[in-house]
């Protein structure tokens, strides 16, 4: 980048709110994905205006922009690999702007942490449902950009149900609203809609409105371990099938159950266990009487082991969920790949079972041993599907892996992503997913939000849409 549009760049936002130095911006380089790429200059925009200008100024003199929440993606998704380019950092944008109790909603600058966002409209006696893994440290702006899940999505829908209004800016700077306050509306093309998990690729958002709910009166929670991966995901059918919606049902594979239940006391002649976790919210009344439900149908008719939780107590299992993507590591491969394919929920279980068949496909053909680990939000249809092994090793063969899980998902009528995006990793295989005319609106959207290609260029597309 050249020393006059750095100038340009520090005049605008001001000294203290920019790193230059190769090693600061190297800090935001990379994300969650293990991939990385070279920030040029990495800004902190205190306000609006100064964002609105410095927009303006790196659209006109083509400098690539690349907006990011707290880097915690799994796809690569706000990595700087365009130059010269500028990394927008909303981590100082991030208060809570209003709480209101009346209209049950919620806004807030893009940088906040999800968490602080749950915490602070739960003092005020509503709710903010979606809750993905990483709520403790990724932004709300981040969320929104990847339409992020978790863990209650399976009751509560994901972040797009509670984003009502969005105030963003062009990549060159002009200001855009789209939404409103309001819980309902049918005027014209829903852009608000399209904003939510364009992955920083549209526009920059610069405030969020988000639609609450009242907060559930009474929470438990169910721990069942089974005697097997297939009997747990057949147990999660019979408990939707039965009309009870819990507000989680996560599944953890037989090496996840193993990670979870060492040091513990459990029954060991279940060999190979597979552990359902789910929690129930409502009124105490309805509460109960759904998870004795649940309760008498795991014992009677899947032999499940079944510990029921109340909400304190619940605390620390979900902790360990929430660590399994770090705890899988202890396995001892050197690489883990990450994926999260959604299938529909009544194939969850055949997803399962081709999983196993890739892995022994893989291992029998090569001679080389990869472990395919998953765990996830079962209730959804949506595994996370770890690829352990050593890409030194394994090499390229992992991306034939990578396909096979993909076209497995997709053939099972399923997508190659249920709440991670595509970013970086999975751009390749994003025509095998969205085709035809479909894909062709895609790319003329982009056009006309971007019609230099300059912001977060490199993601999404197979293609550069500027090159195109
Ligand atoms: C341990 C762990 C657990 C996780 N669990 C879940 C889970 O349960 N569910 C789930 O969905 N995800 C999960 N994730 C993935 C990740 O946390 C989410 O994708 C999250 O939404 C990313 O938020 P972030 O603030 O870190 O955004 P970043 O990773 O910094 O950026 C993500 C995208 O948002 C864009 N962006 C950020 N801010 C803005 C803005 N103001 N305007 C426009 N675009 C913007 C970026 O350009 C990028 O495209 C997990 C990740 C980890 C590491």
């Amino acid at each position: 980048m050249s020393y006059g549009i750095k100038g340009a760049i520090i005049s605008i936002v001001g000294i203290s709110n920019v790193i230059d130095t190769e090693e600061g911006a190297s800090v935001y380089s990379f994300d969650a994905s293990g991939l990385s790429g070279a920030a040029d200059i990495v800004c902190f925009p205190p306000d609006i205006e100064s964002l609105s200008r410095l927009l303006s100024l790196c659209y006109n003199e083509g400098v690539y922009i690349y907006p990011r929440g707290a880097g915690s993606g799994r796809t690569g998704a706000c990595i700087p690999v365009c130059s010269p380019n500028v990394v927008i950092s909303f981590e100082r944008m991030n208060r809570i702007i209003e709480v209101s109790r009346e209209d049950m909603i919620a806004r807030a600058e893009p940088g906040v942490i999800t968490r602080d966002i749950q915490k602070a409209v739960e003092g005020a006696g509503l709710f903010y449902p979606p809750d993905p893994a990483s709520a403790s440290f990724s932004t709300i702006g981040g969320n929104v950009a990847t339409n992020a899940g978790g863990i209650r999505a399976v009751k509560y829908g994901v972040t797009r149900d509670y984003v009502i209004g969005i105030n963003a800016l062009s990549p060159d700077g002009e200001r855009l609203y789209t939404g409103g306050s309001t819980v309902k509306s049918s005027v014209g093309y829903d852009i608000n809609d399209l904003l939510v998990g364009s992955e920083g690729t549209l526009s920059i958002f610069t405030e969020i409105t988000l639609k609450l709910l009242p907060l559930p009166k009474y929470l438990g929670v169910i721990l069942a371990i089974f005697n097997g991966e297939e009997v747990a995901l057949r147990a999660v059918n019979a408990i939707l099938t039965a009309g009870i919606l819990p507000r989680s049902i996560e599944f953890m594979d037989k090496t996840c159950s193993y990670i979870v239940l060492k040091g513990r006391n459990y029954d060991s002649s279940k060999n190979a266990p597979s552990i359902l976790l789910m929690e129930f919210d409502g009124n105490e009344e309805a509460v109960r009487i759904d998870m004795a439900q649940v309760k008498g149908l795991l014992k009677n008719d899947f032999s499940a082991t079944v510990v029921v939780k109340g909400k304190d107590a619940a605390g620390e299992l979900w902790s360990i969920r929430r660590s399994l993507s770090q705890r899988v590591r202890e396995l001892g491969y050197p690489h883990k790949i990450s994926e999260d394919i959604v299938v529909p929920r009544g194939k969850i279980r055949d997803a399962l079972l081709c999983l196993g068949a890739i892995e022994d496909a893989f291992n029998g053909s090569s001679g080389s041993s990869i472990k395919i680990v998953c765990f996830g939000h079962a209730g959804d249809g949506n595994l996370h599907v770890n690829i352990l092994c050593d890409l030194n090793r394994e090499g390229n063969k992992i991306e034939q892996v990578v396909k096979e899980i993909f076209d497995m998902a997709l053939g099972l009528g399923g997508r190659i992503s249920g709440e991670h995006g595509i970013g970086i990793m999975k751009k390749p295989y994003l025509t095998s997913d969205i085709k035809g005319a479909q894909y062709k609106i895609m790319q003329e959207i982009k056009g006309i939000f971007d019609p230099k290609g300059l912001l977060n260029a490199g993601k999404l597309f197979p293609e550069r849409q500027k090159d195109k």
